[in-house]
């Protein structure tokens, strides 16, 4: 590809904030060619003139759906719609994607679907140049017969099933997905039922899944399934609720990442009238929500590297918004700009071993582009101009 030059008054490096600029950058081949303090695009070949306030690496989903729609919130509607075709789901995954560009994201990781909506997408998009956004599929989850979820994941016995299961999945998803525990009963303000693998078992998918070559993320809430897990080489906790310090600081020691997805809780807060919550459900929905916001805090201060992700798809969990809210959640827990940023951008990167995650000479263009800085107000995370991968630019609201 021709040159091709983007101006920015900041940036995020993927590390920290540079604030000396304007900046140009000039593009080669899709590729960072070189970075210069500079103040005019005018008389460069092949600028593109895209009212750049501040740049970052694309942004990273570490926690989607693809296949559900969070925007419908009737409960009997979702139903209808699971209970619904192939087709009409992979139209609201196509439908996502979108929603996700443009909130700058170019990088998702799905977390299990049944109909393998999430997969036959990956294959569709990761290979195409005209679509500036790269899928990372777990295809189906595990569980244990009969236990949460049949939406996300397939059954597993015992010992031989999961390795079996584990070298299965292992030429087709990206990365396992296990579910630890049930989903919260917000009425009781406790997680359903008990563990679905024990130490034994957690122990064994870990290392098989290290063996395939697969990252584990874990669906896991509440302190008994926190003990098991958290004692396991695994890339990270997903939700995450009923944290306590001790898990925090074996998943410091490990480096567990901690993908606490604020979102679905917090629609449920906010909307207590859709599902009828009582003033008492409310009540436990808010302390949960409070809770949770003081271990992120205090995980930030131990070490343990925070990821966002926001479980889009889930009720009332939109995609591409849903993980802007995620990052304005960090703020509230004290984290700081630098780390909000890397958290969705060159953190789940370079856990994953993907390329990209920087603003540097050298580095692919992977870029999301803002009209404002959230070095500046923290609202600039909500105006997205677009993003630009490769040598492909993509504005807001392009179909
Ligand atoms: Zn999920």
């Amino acid at each position: 590809m021709t040159d091709s030059y983007v101006r920015a008054l900041s940036y995020f490096d993927g590390e920290t904030h540079r604030c000396d600029g304007p900046y140009i950058f000039a593009i080669r081949d899709g590729v960072i060619a070189g970075i210069a303090r500079e103040a005019t695009l005018d008389g460069l070949p092949g600028a593109l003139d895209l009212d750049a306030a501040f740049l970052s690496p694309g942004l990273v989903e570490a926690h989607a759906h693809l296949f559900l729609r969070g925007e419908e919130l009737d409960g009997d509607k979702r139903a209808a719609f699971l209970a619904s075709d192939r087709e009409a789901w992979l139209a609201a995954g196509q439908a996502n994607l979108g929603r996700a560009m443009d909130h700058g994201i170019t990088l998702i990781r799905d977390a299990g679907d049944n109909a393998g909506i999430n997969t036959e997408i990956r294959d569709a998009v990761n290979d195409d140049p005209s679509v500036p956004i790269r899928i990372r599929s777990a295809g189906l989850g595990l569980r244990k017969p009969g236990r949460y979820s049949s939406l996300f994941a397939s059954e597993v016995a015992g010992p031989d099933d999961i390795r079996a299961r584990i070298a299965d999945l292992a030429g087709r998803s990206d990365d396992l997905k296990v579910f630890e525990t049930g989903i919260i009963d917000f009425e009781a303000g406790t997680v359903k039922g008990h563990p679905q693998f024990d130490f034994d078992e957690f122990t064994l998918i870990a290392v098989e899944a290290r063996r395939h070559g697969m990252p584990v993320f874990v669906h896991c809430s509440g302190a008994e399934g926190l003990d098991i897990i958290t004692r396991c080489e695994i890339d990270s906790v997903e939700h995450g609720f009923f944290m306590r310090d001790h898990h925090l600081q074996a998943m410091a020691e490990r480096r567990i990442a901690w993908v606490p997805t604020f979102s679905p809780v917090h629609f449920q807060w906010e909307n207590p009238g859709n599902a009828g919550w009582s003033p008492q459900t409310l009540d436990n929905l808010r302390m949960i929500l409070d809770a949770h916001l003081d271990y992120v805090g205090r995980a930030v201060r131990l070490g343990v590297p925070l990821v966002a992700g926001s479980d889009a798809g889930s009720q009332g969990v939109v995609h591409g918004r849903a993980l802007i809210d995620e990052l304005l959640f960090f703020d509230q827990a004290g984290m700081a700009m630098d780390d909000i940023l890397a958290s969705a951008t060159s953190r789940p990167r370079q856990r994953w071993k993907v390329a990209g995650g920087r603003l540097a000479i050298g580095q692919p263009l992977d870029i999301a582009i803002f009209a404002g800085s959230p070095y500046d107000n923290l609202g600039n995370l909500r105006k997205i101009v677009g993003s630009a991968m490769g040598g492909l630019v993509r504005c807001v609201g392009t179909p």
